[in-house]
């Protein structure tokens, strides 16, 4: 599957009311990960244009068949599209690859199926959100019945673009809103494939836009109108405690939060098959060179097998490949951003100056690609008030710990502010349902790393790591309201 990035063709416009739009107010440059190439300018979508568009996406909400549509119809047209990503994978894949630090074996295994699934999922449910009737006098029928919001803005993050908007826009639309997406300045490029092909389905113009632009700008304009029903945000918890903030400023529009992690990685002495649990570690903190929200970043393993884990990784780690998204071969993709790398040496320097101790890695892999690739990392003698362990690094950074019963594995697995996810490899079922249940986490996977393929898996975390859930019957409660009505008769 390896390509040519060059050869691939995109559009860098807005998505509005079912046309391709240009703006012309400020622009940013967008950069490609793998080669730090600047290859064009992007401009923010303005003020006026988002006006235009929320304005437009009410209209369609309101005026067009698709929130009174039949729910199975609606979710005929749902399949439809799903059908449509699926059968574009060629593409798609390549787009999506050269956009992002998505490995192009990745993309074209992976994320457009999981794309396509995850709106397949959703359109699922179109036809089985049931309200209920309620206690009441006998001469009274009292029930509540479930209601989309109208407007939906969804924000994603670099990390995995078309899934994200899969996981955003497939609940909200299923739910019969209509939906605005504001992708990640960083990864611009691979949406307007995903609205090409919503047309082309048969969704209701205005029913599925998206809008480029940097988050203070058009992310900051969108956030603020009034004229948002809801807002369903993926990215950085700093972000998203100031999307709450503003969003409860500018109408208390709801919102729901998946945010960042600190997540464990519990080992204790007991699992079966240490080669198979190292490399479901590795996968862990090296998949997408850590730049995942649920990334183990924390291996806290049992003092007994510690060493042997670590050898193990390291060895893993040096066996990955630094490279382009675009080839093969690649296994270790790059770091999205300069800026990113900069704040990756910042938060390992300083965590040093304070004490830690690099034991593998912590530096770049000298290559002639022009992107930034940092080397599989582990890190010891880590404390509470290193940055490493009270930020995201969003490298492949691993901090190592040991402990020696349940009782201080519990202790270290939870984190004082994150809660996203975390592992508990053990071959003892006591063990693991103890570990699950005094975890303080939203995601707890037992001998096992990553969100799984069954969409019905709530995804979601608790503190610094947000507030609701994406998948799942959760997932698609998010996107309506739900009304009480009371008949007396
Ligand atoms: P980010 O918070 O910088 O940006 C996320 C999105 O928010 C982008 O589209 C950005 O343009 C927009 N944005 C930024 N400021 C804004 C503002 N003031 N108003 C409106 N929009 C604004 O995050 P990122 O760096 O793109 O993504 C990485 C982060 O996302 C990591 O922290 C990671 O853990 C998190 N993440 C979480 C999950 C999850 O499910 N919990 C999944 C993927 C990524």
């Amino acid at each position: 599957m390896a390509f040519n990035p060059d050869d691939i063709e995109y559009k860098k416009l807005h998505f509005v009311n079912g046309e391709f739009r240009s703006d012309k107010d400020s622009s940013f440059d967008y950069i490609r990960p793998s080669d730090q190439k600047k290859l064009d300018s992007i401009p923010n979508a303005s003020k006026d244009l988002v006006d235009e568009t929320v304005e437009h996406a009410q209209q369609a909400f309101q005026k067009s068949d698709w929130s009174n549509l039949k729910p199975r119809q609606r979710a005929k047209l749902l399949f439809k599209w799903a059908d449509l990503i699926e059968k574009d994978v060629d593409y798609l894949s390549k787009i999506e690859a050269m956009n992002s630090t998505r490995l192009i074996s990745e993309t074209s295994q992976g994320d457009v199926f999981a794309t396509a699934d995850t709106i397949r999922y959703f359109a699922e449910w179109a036809d089985k959100i049931e309200g209920q009737t309620t206690a009441s006098s006998p001469n009274v029928l009292s029930l509540t019945i479930k209601e989309p919001y109208g407007v939906v803005l969804g924000i994603t993050p670099w990390n995995f673009p078309i899934v994200q908007v899969a996981w955003k826009a497939a609940p909200a639309l299923a739910a019969g809103n209509s939906v605005i997406i504001k992708p990640s300045e960083y990864t611009p490029l691979s949406i307007f494939r995903i609205a090409e092909l919503s047309i082309k389905a048969g969704i209701p113009k205005g029913i599925f836009n998206y809008l480029l632009g940097e988050g203070s700008v058009t992310g900051s304009y969108l956030v603020n109108h009034p004229g948002i029903g809801k807002i369903a945000f993926t990215g950085s918890s700093a972000t998203g405690s100031k999307i709450m903030a503003d969003s409860a400023l500018t109408g208390l529009k709801p919102v729901h939060l998946e945010l960042g992690g600190k997540s464990p990685q519990v080992v204790f002495d007991d699992i079966q098959n240490i080669d198979e649990t190292v490399s479901k570690i590795a996968a862990g903190i090296y998949l997408n060179s850590g730049q995942i929200c649920t990334s183990g970043t924390r291996l806290i393993a049992h003092k007994k097998i510690a060493d042997e884990l670590v050898e193990k990784l390291i060895k893993i780690g040096s066996q990955k490949l630094p490279g382009v998204t675009w080839e093969d071969k690649t296994s270790l993709p790059p770091i999205v951003s300069k800026k990113q790398a900069e704040r990756i040496e910042v938060l390992i320097s300083k965590s040093v100056e304070m004490g830690a101790k690099v034991i593998s890695g912590g530096s770049w892999h000298d290559t002639n690609y022009g992107g930034y690739f940092y080397k599989p990392t582990l890190i010891e003698n880590v404390t509470q008030e290193m940055p490493v362990f009270k930020e995201e690094v969003f490298g492949p950074v691993i901090n190592i710990d040991t402990f020696d019963d349940d009782n201080e594995a519990i202790l270290k697995a939870n984190h004082p502010t994150y809660g996203l996810a975390a592992c508990v490899h053990t071959s003892n079922l006591n063990k693991a349902i103890n570990l699950s249940k005094k975890i303080d986490s939203g995601m707890i996977w037992v001998n096992h790393w990553g969100y799984p393929d069954e969409f019905s898996h709530p995804a979601g975390g608790f503190k610094r790591s947000g507030i609701g859930k994406d998948m799942g019957s959760n997932g698609i409660n998010e996107y309506y309201k739900e009304k009480a009505i009371w008949i007396p008769h």
